[in-house]
């Protein structure tokens, strides 16, 4: 499907192509330390098919300890967002696009759940479908495992 989406200030934009069934979550401590959350949720996209389609995003290389691949993780100079990550080096195989990015994301669900190991106990146990239902718009402490904002929730 096609995929396009932007950062939280607008500066960055792109479009990309992929299968819905290569979105997964990770719940690795570098995901939960880059997104100040406790996982990340990403849909990878060949390669060829990923585009900017507005703005430069500022690129990070960490190599981690668990795998010793170095990866390239990318976000908006002006406002944070992450946007993907990648390998180094020019043409990679594919891309981990966030999906919190995407004007897509509600019509994508996760099929995999990596680095479960590290889970928290906030980042599992999610019960998302049945919150987007019948959440409240702000998450109580006893509710502590849903995490996501019912629709019609936002602004
Ligand atoms: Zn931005
Ligand atoms: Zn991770």
């Amino acid at each position: 499907m096609r995929l396009d989406g932007r950062c939280h200030c607008g500066y960055l934009s792109f479009e990309a192509e992929s299968d819905p069934q290569n979105v997964s979550i990770c719940h690795c401590t570098d995901c939960q330390t880059g997104t100040g959350s406790v996982f990340r949720i990403s849909v990878r996209t060949p390669g060829k098919s990923f585009k900017m389609l507005s703005g430069e995003p500022t690129r990070y290389v960490k190599t981690t300890a668990e795998t010793g691949n170095p990866r390239v993780q990318t976000f908006c100079p002006k406002c944070g967002t992450p946007i993907y990550s990648t390998s180094p080096g020019d043409n990679p195989d594919s891309y981990m696009v966030r999906v919190g990015t995407l004007n897509q994301r509600d019509q994508l669900t996760a099929k995999q759940q990596n680095w479960f190991r590290s889970a928290r106990p906030l980042g599992y146990g999610t019960r998302l479908d049945s919150a987007r239902r019948e959440g409240p718009c702000m998450s109580p402490i006893e509710n502590m495992h849903w995490i996501g904002r019912r629709a019609g929730c936002d602004s």
